[in-house]
């Protein structure tokens, strides 16, 4: 029999806010431990949580984001447990009321879009993080009470590879959205992953296996390279598998057991009762739509068709934020000059900008001025005017000097030469000197033509135009 493995994820995601969730204690990574805290984040008895507003916010633009719906009505709950990092003993999250329910996100995935349905995505708060030593344990409550997004993924995961796609995509259109900076070495993200196998064809889940606190995506696709035959395996043997809790174990590269169902926390939700229910009104949520952006799939797919680039250029401009703008706003400034070569401003951007710009330690502000320049500088090799070699000269110079491309090949006397007169007297000359070639290219040599032009070439230093030489020498070669 055939079996195949159904994951789901829930992703863990900190929400890029200045203040934490119920205090105005700063949100900060890096601080010396438990110095961003205050009795509210410390859970001291009698204190009251004041919900912030920003993160309020940012729940609702991932729902946004995430193509899902915004109930009208949202509230929160406690979840009651007793764990050194929780100094409360409880975590205030949203259990059945949540702020954001049903969406998607599409992605790529070998060379296909593919869709994981979301179930929520619900606004909680951050523990304190543990940490031990050699002879004692400590916790730095810092992280506590920082806002916290869980976003649950439907069990549509067919596969190691896709579940490390999705994550990929979801922490890009978190990062664009501006909703969190994802940075997987701050512990900004961290995934439960559940996953359980089921023979080919049947409807039926089988037993959820959950991958406790996964920090790293590449971790998330190993630890399912492992678990998934680790399962197949064993109901093959007739085993039947239970729900139970694993832990990831790095270094050996295998998953063991931490908790079973029946040793499984009963939570005891109750609704929080310092809060009120979160009831969002029109205005507040079109304020918030304001802050949607176009999506990064979206993005590329968007620059493939509108501007007819290869998907790796696009990807480029997807990933470099800021140079995909400067692209955009130079396509603008080509389109009002009448030009539409999108690719070679692209291929100006990506193979020789970057470079400048790495090389100078100058930044994109500082040469606004290409903006124009470099269309300009398309246009003069696309219309003939100068050669793509000579282009580099001078796209060196404009880089530089901030000129236009039209002034700086007339400072530089650059401009590709095709007025025939001027260009009759380089080949004769060069035929005159060259008497050897002229008479192999007459007994049928065909490369010795190409010889002779790059003659005609370096004695207009680079600035003839290589077919009007071709065919004036030709002329000449065959009267
Ligand atoms: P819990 O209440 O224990 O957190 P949920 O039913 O809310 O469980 O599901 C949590 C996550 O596990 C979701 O991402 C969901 O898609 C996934 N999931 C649920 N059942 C299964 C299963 N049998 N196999 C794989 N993933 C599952
Ligand atoms: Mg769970
Ligand atoms: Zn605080």
């Amino acid at each position: 029999m055939e079996y195949e493995a159904v994951i789901g994820l829930e992703t863990h995601v900190q929400l890029k806010t200045k203040s934490k969730m119920w205090c105005g204690c700063a949100n900060e990574f890096g601080a010396p431990p438990n110095t961003n805290v205050c009795p509210v984040c410390l859970g001291m008895p009698g204190v009251l949580p004041v919900a912030n507003e920003e993160a309020l916010r940012l729940t609702v633009l991932t729902g946004f984001l995430l193509n899902c719906s915004i109930p009208r009505y949202a509230k929160f709950d406690r979840k009651n447990y007793f764990y050194p990092d929780a100094s409360k003993n409880y975590q205030v999250t949203q259990y059945d009321k949540p702020s954001t329910i049903a969406g998607f996100v599409d992605f790529e995935l070998e060379g296909k879009t593919a869709r994981v349905r979301i179930t929520r995505a619900h606004l909680e708060e951050d523990v304190g993080k543990n940490s031990h030593f050699d002879r004692h344990s400590g916790v730095d409550f810092n992280r506590a009470g920082v806002p916290l997004l869980e976003i649950v993924s439907e069990p549509d995961i067919t596969g190691s590879e896709m579940a490390y796609e999705y994550l990929n995509a979801l922490k890009e259109i978190l990062i664009y959205g501006g909703v969190s900076d994802a940075d997987m070495e701050k512990g900004m993200v961290r995934c439960d992953v559940n996953v359980s196998v089921r023979p080919v064809g049947q409807k039926e889940l089988g037993a959820k296996i959950e991958i406790k606190n996964m920090n790293t995506f590449s971790g998330v696709r190993r630890a399912l390279d492992y678990e998934i035959p680790r399962q197949i395996e064993a109901v093959k043997k007739g085993e039947k598998l239970r729900q139970e809790t694993r832990r990831w174990d790095d270094v050996a590269g295998i998953t063991t057991v931490m908790r079973t169902k029946e040793e499984a926390h009963d939570y005891r939700y109750f609704p929080e009762p310092d809060l009120m229910p979160f009831m969002p009104t029109d205005a507040w949520l079109a304020e918030v739509k304001t802050r949607v952006v176009e999506l990064p799939l979206a993005r590329k797919l968007r620059f493939m068709k509108d501007y007819q680039l290869p998907a790796a250029d696009a990807q480029t401009f997807v990933w470099d934020v800021p140079l995909g703008k400067f692209f955009e706003a130079t396509l603008d400034q080509q389109k009002k000059a009448g030009g539409t070569n999108g690719k070679a401003v692209a291929n100006w951007l990506i193979n020789n900008l970057r470079a400048k710009l790495t090389e100078t330690g100058k930044s994109l502000d500082d040469v606004q001025h290409l903006q124009q320049h470099i269309p300009e500088l398309v246009a003069m090799v696309d219309e003939g005017k100068i050669s793509n070699k000579i282009a580099q000269d001078v796209f060196t110079d404009i880089f530089a000097t901030g000129e236009s491309p039209k002034e700086n090949v007339v400072r530089t006397n650059r401009i590709q030469v095709s007025d025939t007169g001027a260009l009759e007297k380089f080949c004769e000359e060069v035929i005159a000197a060259n008497p050897k070639s002229a008479e192999d290219f007459r007994a049928g040599k065909a490369a010795a033509l190409n010889f002779l032009k790059g003659q005609v070439m370096k004695l207009s230093k680079g600035k003839a135009n290589p077919a009007v030489v071709g065919e004036i020498l030709e002329k000449k070669l065959k009267a």
